[in-house]
This record gives structure tokens, sequence and C-alpha cells, in this order.
């Protein structure tokens, strides 16, 4: 029979379906037997769906479910983000369990931020610190000599478990993966941003992954062995990260990961700007002033962030360096009082919260978000004019 694009289309759909109704029962089981079993069939049409890089029907039916179910989108999208971020792969003919870490770092510079192939070396250290903090007896590691930004990194769940694969072959082959950094998106420049290393780990299956899960091994020793692997990384990655101030946060399974590291950059960006002020124009956070308030889409198509413009306290009218800390799920008042905790440790002059909801506003000729003054308008961030060693103004 001839296939044409309508007939492939309703097939997706229906798998589409599929997926919505199993993902319904699953988050309505009231046992964890039924849960697993629902869990089985979904990683099994997950899996099928991924293995032929076809991941439309996945993303058709969150879509639904963001709609109708929050608790079956939680669920099914939980199971479709770790399908994503593992693979299986053979090792002298005994399978093993494969898994995509992040290792992130947050960072800031008065310069560019780099994005960078990571030397040869510099990866095999990486991987001994790992095998030697981190991994179980028998799990194995490869990594990707990239340092790569959040642009970079494969975003759908199709391409995340392409690249669990190319790693997991790594692995098996015992070798670095190879980027090719001319394939790579441009990253966006920050002045604080994350920054990630891509790792697989690969153990027989069953067996544990990390140290601290094997038999007669104190869990807890988790902790410190995470803190000595972070303390070694830093050393190991300062000469790609000269120029920047930087730390390096836990590796975790990929999407944990990058959720993880959204939500340290927020706070991690207020104060990279406050000592970019110091530091560009030796304005003391005891002569600033942050404004802050709720910017809304008033649509509802893009999530609401809090944005906070810093001014001299002097100038109840301009705003010099803008920080954007999105609410990623949390709501107003819990984001408000994040934003006010993290406002008192930088011991600024003053913080004006503006209890009204400022609509989600960027500038008309370059596109960068307007940022609210004390005064309680919605305005440019400019330089300073005092400022002698200052970056390049706005043109318009
Ligand atoms: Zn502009």
């Amino acid at each position: 029979m001839r296939r044409t694009r309508v007939s492939s289309r309703a097939r997706q759909s229906v798998d589409a379906q599929t997926l919505v109704k199993l993902a319904r029962r699953l988050s309505e089981s009231g046992s964890r037997l039924e849960e697993q079993l629902w869990q089985r069939r979904l990683i099994e049409l997950i899996n099928d769906r991924l293995g032929r890089r076809n991941d439309d029907a996945v993303e058709a039916s969150l879509d639904e479910l963001a709609r109708s179910s929050q608790p079956a989108y939680d669920d099914l999208a939980d199971l479709a983000e770790s399908c994503a971020e593992s693979t299986i792969v053979e090792i002298e003919g005994k399978p093993h369990d494969t898994l995509l870490l992040a290792l992130p770092l947050l960072a800031w510079s008065r310069y560019r931020l780099p994005t960078t192939t990571l030397a040869p070396a510099m990866c095999q250290t990486i991987g001994a610190h790992l095998s030697g903090h981190l991994l179980a007896r028998d799990a194995r590691t490869a990594l990707a000599d990239y340092l790569f930004s959040i642009d970079q990194l494969p975003e759908a769940f199709g391409d995340v478990r392409r690249q669990i694969e190319q790693l997991g072959d790594a692995v098996v082959e015992g070798i670095t993966l190879h980027i090719d950094a001319k394939k790579l998106r441009e990253p966006v420049a920050m002045l604080a941003d994350t920054r990630y290393v891509l790792i697989a780990i690969a153990a027989p299956q069953g067996t544990p992954l990390f140290h601290w899960q094997e038999s007669g091994v104190d869990p807890d020793s988790k902790n410190d062995a995470l803190n000595a692997f972070r303390e070694q990384v830093t050393a190991v990655l300062q000469p790609v990260m000269t120029g920047c101030r930087f730390r390096v946060l836990a590796p975790n399974a990929f999407h944990s990961a990058l959720r993880f590291a959204d939500r340290e950059l927020r706070e991690f960006s207020l104060e990279a700007a406050v000592s970019y002020l110091k530091l560009s124009y030796d304005f003391a956070p005891s002569a600033l002033t942050a404004a802050y308030g709720v910017f809304e889409d008033p649509s509802g198509n893009s999530g609401g962030e809090v944005r906070i413009g810093l001014a001299k306290s002097a100038s109840d009218d301009d705003v010099i360096e803008g920080v954007v800390w999105p609410l990623l799920g949390d709501d107003d008042e819990q984001t408000i009082d994040d934003v006010d905790k993290a406002l008192k440790t930088l011991s600024l002059n003053r913080a004006v919260a503006h209890a009204h909801r400022f609509p989600l506003e960027f500038c008309d000729d370059c596109g960068a978000p307007m940022f609210p003054n004390a005064a309680g308008h919605v305005v440019h961030a400019e330089p300073p004019e005092e400022a002698e060693d200052r970056p390049a103004a706005p043109l318009h």
C-alpha cells in the first residue's frame, strides 16, 4: 500500500493518544504494583519511538496532558526524560545500563564566557576523578571533549537519546567522544551563565552506578565524595576558565542537572551583577538600590519572571544593570521571598519591591529585557555616565 504523509500523521496521533491514556492511568494508580505495570508499558512505547528517532508522539502527548492533567503530565515527562537520557550498551558480552550525566558550572565574567574544546589530558583527568570519587567498582565512564553552553546542548528527547548513544559507544571503545564545534550554535552572551561537561557512565545491569550505592558503603558518603570531586574538577578546569569566576556543581542525570543549574543560576546571576558593578565602576553594594517586581506575559504564553533593576541609590529613574530571575514553576510569592532573601545577603543600601505586575517587555531595538527602576517605571538598563572604564553603551 502507498504510504502518505497523512497516514503517518494519523498514526502518530494514535500513538500520542495511547501515551495519553497510559499516562492518565499511571497517575491514578493506587499501588506500586499497578504503577509498575503502566510504567513498563509506557517505557516500552517511549523507547521504541526514541530508538526510531521519532519523538513527535511523545511531545504531542505531553502537550495534551499539559492542558488536561498535571499529574499525568508529570509522570509521562519523568519517564520520557529518563528514557531519553539512558540506553543499554554491551561490554564484554554483558548488557550495561548507561546514563547521560551533565556536570554543570556557574560562571560569570566581564569578558566572554568560554565554550571550548577540552584538551585530551583534561578529559582524562576529569574521567579519573569520576572513577576515583564517584563511580561504583564495576562502572565505566566516557566524556565528550567540550564545554557546552545551554543553547548548545541537545533539547528534543530524540537528540538527548542520540547523545547518550554516542557517548555509550565511547564507553565501549574506552575513548573520549570528540565534538565538532563547527556544528554547534553560537551561544548567547550573558554576564553570568551555565556551562556543562557531558559524561556517560555505564554499569552492568542491576548493579550500582555510584560508589555510595554499593553494599557496605555508607550512603551518606555521597556528600563528601561529591565535594571532593567538585574541588578537584575546579582545579582541573581552571585553565579554560581564565578571567571567570566559577562554581562547579554536582554532576547528575542530564535533565535533573540542567534543572538544578537553572535554579542555582538565579542567585548566582544577582551576585555576579553586584560584583560586576563593584569591579567595573567601583560602585559598592552599600551605594546601590535594587528595584524588583513580577513580569508576566499578558497572553500567558511564556512563564513569568522577576526582574531586578540595579541603580545608584541617588537616582530613582535609572537602571544600570538588570537581572532576570525566572520563576521556574515556583509561585510569585515564594519567588519574591527568595529574591528578597538573596538581596539581603548582598547588603545593598535599599531594596524596593513593586507590588503591581509589569508586562513582559523587551527593547524594540536590541531585544534586551526592560527592568523596573525604584520609581516603578520600566526602563532600559544603561551603563553609568560617570564611569571611565565602561562597556559600549547601546546606540539607541
Ligand atoms: Zn535596547
